[in-house]
């Protein structure tokens, strides 16, 4: 393939913070970004050349977008296929659409990776309340997800077991939902895998996740909780994963550890991750600039990591009541890192940016990385 080279104009589908990070990355390599969403002053549309704002199925607009670039990427797959199949017409789709089809549908992901020989929660299809009975009697505890188009935690159910199957399906109120078994894990961890157009490979070292309410709170690497061998094994179960769906760019396999020291596949996203982005400041090539490298058919670069790293995550819950946090209290810590996203409303649960600390050590890095984020609440922040 001929690589897309600098000054080339590369397309993003989505406009959030994980395209608002593809934008700088791009940008620093001296290429022009467009970016394509139905919202308006968004976290990538304030760094990107071009924001175009339309809905995903105004095929007009979308026809004039994969125009004007020379490969599109994403930032979430939740993307109906048929624009992506519409834009592949026109322009190079990285990843493309057997990947975004792959990781949009959580039976037929599962299903997938099952066919690779790789190992996942027990799952059962859902329909009805029958087959949810039957899916409770078989796992006892379990977690009922939406089939499609959930993600940190949104769509989930715990289920114990002994719920009345009929009550529980009429108000999930959906078609279509997955029963996973309940994973007695260890800890849950993440391997950032890169794919080139040439079919070369490389991942970060393992990376370790805490979530807090579903949703990604501390990450940390180097991981010294996930056993050498498991980790090289996770990254050979990452490779089999891009190798099948011929995936071309960054995409995230997230893993369970169970108690017998097994790595299981929880979920795969098909693009840079919250995980990844400790890279930014401890890696030689962050997950976006190896995106902006794998999707040109450039050379990838090094995932070998500088020095240890913990990233904690700074939702709207850190905005005090009508004021700021206490930025200046956290940006005296000099090895943490301050990353915001542009969002102008802070909403609980909302991602608003996240802090990378750097440490001696990865429990050094990840106490950084935590007081420095309470030192956010502790006043002295105005609007
Ligand atoms: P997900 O959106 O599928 O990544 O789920 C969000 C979080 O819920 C995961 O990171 C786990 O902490 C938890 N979780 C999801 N599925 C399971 C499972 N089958 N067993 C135990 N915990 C789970």
């Amino acid at each position: 393939m001929t690589p897309i080279l600098p000054g080339a104009t590369l397309g993003m589908l989505g406009s959030g913070q994980l395209g608002r990070m593809f934008a700088i990355a791009a940008r620093r390599l001296g290429y022009r970004v467009e970016v394509f969403s139905p919202d308006r002053d968004t976290p990538a549309g304030q760094v990107a050349d071009v924001e175009w704002v339309h809905p995903y199925d105004d095929f007009k607009a979308v026809d004039q977008f994969a125009r004007g670039v020379d490969v599109v990427t994403l930032e979430f797959e939740n993307i109906d296929v048929a624009c992506v199949e519409r834009i592949e017409q026109q322009a190079p789709v990285r990843p493309g659409a057997l990947t975004l089809r792959t990781a949009q549908h959580r039976s037929r992901e599962k299903t997938a990776l099952q066919k690779m020989g790789l190992s996942t929660a027990p799952f059962r299809l859902i329909r009805s309340a029958q087959e949810l009975k039957v899916g409770l009697a078989e796992f006892g505890e379990g977690i009922l997800k939406t089939a499609a188009f959930g993600y940190d935690g949104k769509g989930q159910q715990r289920l114990h077991g002994n719920e009345d199957a009929g009550q529980v399906w009429s108000d999930f109120a959906t078609d279509e939902a997955v029963l996973e078994g309940f994973v007695d894990f260890r800890c849950e961890f993440s391997v950032i895998g890169v794919r080139g157009a040439n079919g070369d490979f490389r991942a970060y070292a393992p990376i370790l996740n805490t979530h807090h309410n579903h949703i990604l709170d501390v990450s940390v690497s180097p991981a010294a909780e996930i056993p050498t061998a498991v980790g090289e094994r996770a990254i050979e179960m990452t490779r089999t994963v891009m190798t099948q769906l011929d995936t071309i760019g960054v995409l995230c396999v997230e893993f369970f550890l169970t108690q017998d020291q097994e790595p299981i596949i929880n979920e795969i996203a098909p693009r840079p991750h919250n995980s990844g982005h400790l890279t930014i400041d401890a890696h030689v090539s962050c997950q976006f600039e190896q995106q902006v490298r794998a999707i040109c058919g450039l050379p990838l670069g090094s995932v070998a990591q500088r020095q240890p790293a913990a990233m904690a995550n700074l939702l709207g819950d850190v905005w005090p009541e009508g004021g700021l946090p206490n930025w200046v209290a956290a940006l005296a810590q000099p090895r943490v890192k301050l990353h915001l996203y542009g969002k102008q409303e802070a909403r609980v649960g909302r991602k608003m940016g996240h802090l990378t600390a750097l440490g001696d050590s990865a429990a050094a890095a990840v106490a950084l990385a935590t007081s420095a984020r309470e030192m956010l609440q502790a006043g002295g922040g105005t609007t």
